[in-house]
């Protein structure tokens, strides 16, 4: 038997080194320390009902587990094979209990690819990893595929970048290989500053194996020998588990030189940021590695030619390399068949906000924003109407209710003037305010902004104080023109990405709900 308790972080907050500790000394009371294992695992997902719990091999899933219930558990459940009651999932609406993980209609209704093996390894343990498939992806790629046939079924699995604006992964790492240079770089960008993005996290920290084995593969694609991962300074679950996982890799002979004898070396460093929202832009990024001050450079220069020490460097977030063992080992075709018509594969999305569950969830793309806030998520608390759902963090951009259908697709988000962002997902209940929720990322990113160029320093900063007065209740006559011209100079004139999105929030709560602003303007 095992018992795999979610030790994510919001388990953590609600006590699970309580639970663990308690199951470690029941066992050995019991002198069942070597024939029960018990793993410390990734978030599960369901991170509101925590913390949860999942016994093998019945795979019955207990939620809101606290120690007092341990030596029962361990009675019935682990060696009884009885199931405990009042430890299940209950369904609000039916009343129905569910026995197993797959049962509940939050995991049901949801896809899980990636995030799925967070419930069934210990992340600190290679072993268990290796024991579900793990680096199998890797083994293909060195021994039985060049870089050039690893490169073109990432082309042609339409693999799309899940940290931005979904450029395709593949056509990227075929400007970093084409780049003149014979170094090259590739670096996992980790650092996932979007306030309610913690999709990123939850993949990294859970199975960092997995995000390993996709850079490896990346690397060998591109021709990198050199790797570099940078993430938040502040996850200290995150760093534990990826210096442990990178020291595995090497002891493996997964890592370093001559991998599996394979003749292919690749290094990887880890990079940590100090604090500031902007070292996530890549330009910046690469600046923070070379051990500068994280500021973005202009566009123009490209840094898949130009990057890192103005070598050629490949970017791309931790659920964009997470995705690549699986389309290595199953093949293009099966990853194309699941998805829209141009967003491929599934997306992981945070769930925040008025919501019943807040969670991470994995979801094929083209699953409707109507299905995540309700059917998976159980909608909104109290009985609150929805008012809208905000997608893509800061940057990002509000869907009102009536347009919830809309499908989970990159191409469709960015036609309502929203972005699908790292993923990360705000549900508003109807006494939302959506001027002064725009007010509040106005202020994060007037704060975040790095002050290099005037019109994202200047233009974010007055578009603030015009939502001060507006939220103040001294709105002027003027007030929304003053704020769509804003809009348009720092969409057009900023540097880099932060200043350059930042009019979408107020452009996408100027067009949905217009006429809360103009309540606000005195006459
Ligand atoms: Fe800095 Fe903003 Fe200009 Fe980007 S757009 S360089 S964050 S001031």
């Amino acid at each position: 038997p095992c018992i795999a308790i979610c030790a994510g972080t919001n388990c953590l907050a609600l006590g699970n080194q309580e639970v663990i500790r308690a199951f470690k000394e029941e066992l050995k009371k019991q002198s069942l320390e070597d024939k029960v294992d018990i793993r410390a695992t990734g978030c599960h997902g369901l991170c509101e009902r925590g913390p949860n719990v999942l016994i093998y091999p019945q795979e019955v899933y207990y939620i809101e587990v606290s120690p007092e219930d341990v030596p029962e558990i361990i009675a019935e459940t682990v060696l009884g094979k009885k199931v405990i009651d009042r430890l299940l999932y209950t369904d609000p609406d039916t009343g129905e209990k569910a026995v197993h993980q797959s049962d509940i209609p939050f995991y049901k209704k949801q896809t899980r690819m990636i995030i799925n093996t967070n419930t069934m390894i210990d992340p600190k343990r290679i072993d268990d990893f290796l024991a579900i498939g793990g680096y199998s992806a890797l083994s293909k790629a060195l021994f039985e595929m060049t870089p050039e046939a690893v490169l073109d079924e990432i082309k042609k699995a339409n693999l799309r970048g899940r940290g931005g604006g979904g450029f395709p992964a593949g056509l990227k790492w075929e400007t970093a290989r084409n780049a003149p240079g014979d170094q090259k770089y590739v670096i996992i960008n980790g650092h996932e500053g979007e306030p309610g993005a913690f999709m990123d996290r939850a993949i990294f920290t859970g199975n960092p194996h997995n995000v390993l084995e996709g850079f490896i593969i990346g690397a060998y694609a591109i021709g990198a020998s050199q790797g570099f991962i940078y993430t938040r300074h502040d996850m200290p679950q995150l760093k534990e588990n990826i210096y442990t996982a990178l020291a595995q890799a090497e002891e493996y002979g997964l890592l370093g030189d001559n991998i599996l004898g394979s003749g292919f070396n690749f290094h990887i460093e880890v990079h940590f940021d100090v604090g500031i929202f902007v070292s996530g832009e890549s330009s910046a990024l690469m600046r923070s590695i070379e051990g500068k001050n994280p500021e973005p450079r202009p566009k123009y220069i490209r840094t898949s030619v130009s990057g890192i020490w103005d070598k050629p460097s490949n970017l791309n977030n931790v659920e964009t390399w997470a995705n690549v063992p699986q389309i290595i080992n199953k093949g293009h075709e099966w990853y194309t068949s699941i998805g829209t018509e141009r967003s491929k594969g599934t997306k992981l999305v945070s769930v925040s906000g008025h919501v019943n569950n807040t969670a991470v969830v994995e979801v094929p793309m083209g699953t409707t924003l109507r299905e995540i806030v309700f059917d998976i998520c159980g909608g909104l608390p109290n009985g609150k109407k929805l008012k809208a759902v905000h997608f893509g963090g800061a940057m990002g951009g509000s869907i009102p209710e009536n347009l919830l259908d809309t499908p989970l697709d990159f191409d469709a988000l960015s036609g309502l003037g929203a972005t699908m962002g790292a993923g990360g997902m705000l549900v508003l209940d109807e006494d939302t305010s959506m001027v002064e929720m725009t007010r509040t990322l106005l202020d994060f990113l007037s704060k975040e902004s790095c002050g290099k160029c005037v019109p994202c320093r200047e233009g974010v900063r007055q578009m603030l104080k015009v939502y001060n007065r507006l939220c103040e209740g001294k709105g002027k006559p003027g007030d929304i023109e003053l704020l769509e011209d804003l809009c348009d100079v720092s969409k057009k004139a900023s540097l880099c990405s932060l200043g350059r999105t930042a009019y979408s929030p107020v452009a996408s709560t100027l067009r949905f709900f217009r006429e809360e602003y103009e309540e606000k303007i005195v006459q």
